[in-house]
């Protein structure tokens, strides 16, 4: 996924951990959001799909240009509702990006402070993730950066915002890398640590884990993660990103968890949910079984049967249709 354009001094808004071999059509087809939307939320904010080209499967293809809105037909769809040929997106201000990892002793302070560096309108940054020791000792090309039991900040933060950042912090973590980003071939990006990256890190070497997809309650975010903590202390291990949410910012979680079995899994996802942290459960298949947090809603259902009605693309995936045809 190319994302900057220098000449222009622009980049796309937002790319997931999945940037350096993903297509921007498969980001908006299968993706939620990522490094960047700590400033302008996931793709299904309103504007964060300006249009969309999708090509039909019908005797006759036709080709399709949905503006706006309706574009988001297309968004987290998996591929269901048309081929996409072409996307216009909005973008961004291309800073030179610095990335920062941050040592705390607590793992509460470290949210704590990226609570306030996320709030902190006049820093500009692009990602702010918090990592609970033990997660980072499986950090492989990132360990020396990460000392031993100590929870570590990753962030991406615009050069001119630095001191700015680093004096917000002041000595209640430990700065113990800071370098210009840098995802060219052969390197191994810091982001590549986050989102989703977090887990796969952790199951290079340990194949019993897995994770969940949380949503945090902007207006009790810190006692929210502080009451799942003390609920799973060593069987869901955190993993945060700060996010933008409909106009407030609170945290998506991506915790790596200990597996025991699906009975335990579904216990922990039921939990979150009865303390109102909302899971969008990543181990289910179906578009409508694994969505939630809607931003804008759009009937992908009708659009389908308008695009696909023999119900070739992905089979199965939706799982409320059914061939018109
Ligand atoms: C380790 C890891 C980290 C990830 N991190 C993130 C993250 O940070 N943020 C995030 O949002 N997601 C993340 N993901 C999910 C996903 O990888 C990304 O969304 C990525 O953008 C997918 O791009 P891709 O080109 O590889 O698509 P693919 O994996 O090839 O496709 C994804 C889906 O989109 C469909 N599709 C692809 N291209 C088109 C097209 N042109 N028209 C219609 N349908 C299409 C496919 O059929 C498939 O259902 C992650 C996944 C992994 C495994």
């Amino acid at each position: 996924m190319c994302i900057r354009d220098r000449r222009s001094g622009f980049e796309l808004r937002m790319h997931p951990s999945t940037k350096r071999t993903a297509t921007i059509g498969g980001f908006v087809a299968g993706g939620s959001g990522g490094i960047g939307s700590i400033s302008y939320g996931g793709l299904r904010e309103r504007g964060n799909i300006l249009a969309a080209r999708v090509v039909t499967l019908e005797p006759e293809p036709r080709v399709i240009e949905l503006r706006g809105d309706a574009a988001q037909k297309v968004n987290r769809a998996y591929g269901t509702t048309g081929i996409i040929t072409a996307l216009e997106m909005p973008l961004a201000p291309a800073w030179p990006w610095i990335d920062v990892v941050i040592a705390f002793d607590d793992f509460m302070d470290c949210v704590e402070f990226g609570f306030e560096a996320a709030l902190a309108d006049g820093i500009v940054k692009k990602l702010l993730a918090p990592v609970t020791w033990p997660l980072p000792s499986y950090f492989g090309a990132l360990k020396s950066w990460c000392p031993e039991g100590k929870s570590i900040l990753i962030a991406m933060i615009a050069e001119p915002s630095l001191e700015s950042f680093k004096a917000l912090l002041g000595r209640r973590g430990v700065v113990t890398l800071q370098t210009p980003t840098d995802d060219g071939p052969g390197k191994v990006p810091l982001y590549e640590y986050t989102w989703n990256h977090t887990t796969l890190q952790v199951l290079k070497s340990d194949r019993t884990v897995t994770y969940l997809q949380c949503l945090y309650p902007h207006d009790r975010l810190l006692a929210k993660v502080a009451e799942m903590r003390a609920m799973f202390p060593d069987e869901v291990l955190q993993h945060l990103e700060f996010i933008r949410f409909n106009g407030q910012v609170t945290c998506s979680g991506l915790p790596v968890v200990r597996y025991r079995d699906a009975q335990r899994l579904n216990e922990i996802i039921a939990l979150h949910e009865a303390h109102d942290v909302h899971i969008a459960n990543p181990h289910v298949y179906t578009v409508e079984d694994g969505s939630r947090y809607k931003r804008v809603d759009v009937d992908q259902l009708g659009f389908k049967h308008e695009v696909d009605p023999y119900g070739l693309l992905n089979p199965g995936k939706m799982r409320s249709f059914t061939a018109s045809r």
